[in-house]
């Protein structure tokens, strides 16, 4: 899937988000014991990192952010 404009919780905006990595993906099903998590993207914005659900603007309470690190 592309990047794409979506609402960002945590910013408050429209702003792009982008599918996640293998690894991002691994990490958030660990971090929340879900099995799928292929409708979860990260919001792009200088530090923000937030994620949410294609139709889903607040899954996780509280939010979840991708880690910087996880390469
Ligand atoms: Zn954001």
């Amino acid at each position: 899937m592309e990047p794409r404009m979506k609402y960002c919780y945590t910013c408050r905006s429209d702003e792009m988000h982008r599918p996640l990595t293998d690894v991002e993906k691994t990490w958030l099903k660990q971090k929340t014991g879900r099995k799928y998590v292929h409708d979860c993207f990260m919001c792009t914005a200088e530090g923000c990192r937030n994620v949410r659900e294609g139709g889903n603007k607040h899954p996780f309470d509280p939010v979840i952010r991708i880690p910087t690190d996880l390469e």
